[in-house]
This record gives C-alpha cells, sequence and structure tokens, in this order.
C-alpha cells in the first residue's frame, strides 16, 4: 500500500468520480439522522436539486433514495407504473437494457424499441408504436448512454410523449448537472440521477426529480417496501427524513458538492469545464492515433468511447494497468460488437489532468511498442 499522504489516482470513469478533498472533509462528522441539523441539510439538499434542474419547485419535487443509481431506477418503475401499464423503452446501450430487465424482473409488461448502439433511439418508430398500441402507459430513456457516451434526443422524446399524453422516465444519472435539462418543455415526469456522477458527491444515495401531481397519482402502485418513491416522498414531506437510515455523511458530502457547483457556475459552468476536458481528449487521442466509436453529432462530452488500435501489440488489461500505474484510471468498453474503451470527462479533473493522462498514453503506446 502507497503511504496514505500520496496522491490518489486520476478517475477518468463514468463514476465514482474523482471529487474535491472540501467534499471528502465534509464527511468527517457524526449526525443524527433526527437530528434538525440534518433535518434541514435534506431540506436544501432537495431545494438545490429543484434548482439545478431549472425547475418550478411548485411542480416538481426531488426525492432521494438510499443506494446506487439502478436501486433509484427500480424505485420509479416499481412505483409508478399501475399494475395494468405497459412500459416501452428505448434502447440503445447496456443502461436502457439495464431498464428492461428491472420491469420483467417486476413482472411488468415491458416492450422494448432498440436502436444500434452507435445511433441515437428510435423516436419514429415510438411514434408509430404510441399510435396504434393504447396500453401503453410509461416510456423510459436514457440521457446520456454512457455505454457510448451517445447523447439521446430526450427533447423529441419527450415531444412524442406529450403527443400521445403518456408518461416520460428519463434515466439522466451520468448527465444530470453537467447536460442542461427542461423538465417541464421535455415533458418529464420522473428524471434519475445519483450522488456521485456530474454532482461530484460520493456513492451512496440516488435522487428522483418528480412532477409532483404525477407522483401523488400512484398511491398504491409500489412493489416494494424499501424503494417505495411516493413513501418515501410524503416521509420526507412530513417530517422532512428518510424513513430507513439515510447515509448522512455521503448527504452531508452531496451538500458541499452542490454548494461548489452553485460556485463553479451552476450546469453551465460545470458543463463548460467538462467541454474543454472533452475537446483536449479528442484532440490528444486522435493525435495518439487512436479512433472515436461514435460520429461527431452523437457525442455528448461526458464520456467517450475509442475503438482499439488495430495493432497486434495493444492489449486492453496491460493498457489499463500501464495508466493505473501512472496514476489514471480509464474505463474497459462494454459494447457487443466492438472491441472500445472509454475514457470519462466528469468529476473534479481539470484540463492539467487531461494533459498529464494524454502524456501517459503517449508513453504507455511506446512501452507497447505501438507505433504513434
Ligand atoms: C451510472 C449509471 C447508472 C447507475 O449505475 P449505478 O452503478 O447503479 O450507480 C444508470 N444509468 C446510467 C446511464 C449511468 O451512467
Amino acid at each position: 500500500m502507497p503511504p496514505t499522504t500520496w496522491k490518489d489516482k486520476a478517475l477518468f470513469t463514468p463514476g465514482p468520480l474523482t471529487t474535491s478533498r472540501t467534499v471528502k472533509q465534509a464527511m468527517l462528522r457524526d449526525l443524527g439522522s433526527r437530528d434538525h441539523e440534518f433535518i434541514a441539510l435534506v431540506a436544501d439538499v432537495r431545494r438545490r436539486l429543484v434548482e439545478v434542474a431549472a425547475a418550478d419547485p411548485d411542480v416538481y419535487t426531488a426525492v432521494l433514495m438510499q443506494g446506487s443509481g439502478t436501486f433509484a431506477i427500480e424505485s420509479v418503475i416499481g412505483s409508478v407504473i399501475p399494475p395494468a401499464g405497459r412500459l416501452v423503452v428505448l434502447v440503445n446501450g447496456a443502461y436502457g437494457e439495464r431498464m428492461v430487465k428491472i420491469a420483467q424482473r417486476l413482472g411488468f409488461d415491458v416492450s422494448e424499441l432498440r436502436a444500434p448502439e452507435h445511433a441515437p433511439v428510435a423516436v419514429d418508430a415510438l411514434d408509430a408504436l404510441l399510435a396504434t398500441d393504447e396500453a401503453v402507459t410509461h416510456v423510459a430513456v436514457v440521457h446520456c448512454e454512457t455505454t457510448t457516451g451517445l447523447m439521446n434526443p430526450v427533447e423529441e422524446v419527450g415531444a412524442v410523449v406529450a403527443r400521445y399524453d403518456r408518461s416520460l422516465i428519463v434515466d439522466a444519472m451520468s448527465s444530470f448537472g453537467a447536460v442542461p435539462v427542461d423538465l417541464a418543455g421535455w415533458s418529464v415526469d420522473y428524471l434519475i440521477s445519483s450522488a456521485n456522477k456530474c454532482i461530484e458527491g460520493v456513492p451512496g444515495f440516488a435522487f428522483v426529480l418528480a412532477r409532483t401531481a404525477a407522483l401523488q397519482a400512484t398511491k398504491g402502485y409500489a412493489r416494494s417496501v424499501s424503494l417505495d418513491l411516493l413513501a418515501q416522498y410524503e416521509g420526507l414531506e412530513k417530517d422532512g427524513q428518510f424513513r430507513f437510515t439515510p447515509p448522512v455523511q455521503v448527504i452531508m458530502a452531496f451538500h458541499q458538492a452542490l454548494v461548489e457547483l452553485e460556485a463553479e457556475g451552476g450546469v453551465a459552468g460545470r458543463g463548460a469545464r467538462y467541454q474543454r476536458n472533452y475537446a483536449r481528449t479528442l484532440q490528444g487521442m486522435v493525435e495518439l492515433g487512436f479512433r472515436p466509436y461514435l460520429s461527431e453529432q452523437d457525442r455528448g462530452y461526458i464520456i467517450t468511447s475509442f475503438h482499439y488500435p488495430a495493432h497486434p501489440n495493444f492489449n486492453f488489461q496491460r493498457f489499463y494497468q500501464l495508466l493505473s500505474d501512472r496514476g489514471h484510471v480509464i474505463y474497459p468498453g462494454k459494447l457487443s460488437h466492438a472491441d472500445c474503451f472509454r475514457i470519462g470527462h466528469i468529476g473534479r479533473l481539470e484540463i492539467g489532468d487531461v494533459e498529464s493522462l494524454l502524456c501517459s498514453v503517449r508513453a504507455v503506446l511506446v512501452e507497447m511498442e505501438i507505433p504513434i
């Protein structure tokens, strides 16, 4: 083990991410979960989340849910769909697939509309489906499909869903806080994200921005006690408390992270830093001979997938390890039809961290005897 004074490795991953020292320091306290100080902190976190979403607090509310991001997705799918409801999931990557799996396991009538992993979700097919299938009550889509880094056209999906008067669920896990959203404009009823992505907190809970009126109409639908979204909302509204043990320190860190997000200029400021990280990474990697997987118009600035180099000396495990030894953690690919790895642009990373990564990639290519 290196001494604890050593620098932590920089995380070029989709989360958990590199966080600021001050966010980590905010956890060095004990606070009772029923203490008025903690209750006030939770209320401020909920208020700030609605603000980050640029939503009207009279229309939207923030519900915090213990667990990782997937727990909150399972909470939404398992809590808001009526017994006779039908869910359509727009799939173009692993996170769309995961929502299908959750709905199937819960025993819902679910259908999926598939697009290739390198293309945006099938909005026209959704339009055609909703025109004929009146049993569909809910549509789910992933905002930034972290599998590839592709940005799905949630606004267009929302326009179709609104035209047919259905309910829209958005997994904005990896984009919320750094990519602007318009919940009312895009007709979103439920948007899900988590503590340890673009808000730059530490892992331990996730949250749902819900249209309050839609959520309040879901009484009796929940299939789970611990993941009951409406009960969680009612608990938070009633006395400001979680129903079951909250991750107190994680929420203290998250509050600090929200303060730091505001200081950086909110979503616009944070998005600008991530865009700089993305642009420099792309330019540097292309100079080193790497090819991005997605075409430019589909790429976001959250995470970028690169093809493996064609050279026979390339071995991802070795490439990963040599970069990690130099203090940079990248991310493997998750694609079914292409060999790719990913580099994230989110978390407390500055342009200097990107330069440092690019220097290491160059050195590692030399070490692996791959011509640049
Ligand atoms: C990170 C992520 C999730 C949730 O992952 P957890 O490991 O459960 O936190 C879900 N959807 C997307 C798009 C993500 O990027």
